[in-house]
């Protein structure tokens, strides 16, 4: 599993750095650059998306990575529409580790993987 860290701390699924999510989307079909890729599975914190999310939460890997605080064991599955990304494999990403950058990002579009390369 691709291990995975982010900084967009205002999404509903970070915690502390990584991500809580089981599953997200990275969004760019016709991304050539960084910049135009965006995970689409952010969602700013709040009680409403707090609660939507629960069905997406990734509590296994929460549990590991609390007893695992040196490694990034929590990470969730990504699926990925950036398929000119050379890590891109049949829609799904076989990078070992990847960043997603979101700082003060209170949407999606102001999100990207920051791992990306043609
Ligand atoms: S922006 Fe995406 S990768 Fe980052 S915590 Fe939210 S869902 Fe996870
Ligand atoms: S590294 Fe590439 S394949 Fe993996 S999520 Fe980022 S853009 Fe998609």
């Amino acid at each position: 599993m691709t291990r995975l860290s982010c900084n967009a701390a205002n999404c509903v699924s970070n915690v502390s750095g990584l991500c809580g999510a089981r599953n997200i989307n990275v969004a760019g079909a016709s991304a050539h650059t960084s910049v135009s890729t965006e995970c689409s599975t952010f969602e700013e914190k709040g009680l409403k998306s707090s609660l939507s999310n629960i069905t997406n939460m990734n509590i296994p890997g929460q549990v590991k990575q609390l007893f695992n605080s040196q490694s990034i064991e929590m990470s969730p599955n990504i699926r990925c529409e950036a398929q000119s990304c050379k890590y891109n494999e049949n829609m799904l990403c076989n990078a070992s580790d990847i960043h997603v950058s979101g700082p003060g990002a209170l949407s999606s579009s102001r999100t990207c993987c920051d791992t990306f390369v043609e």
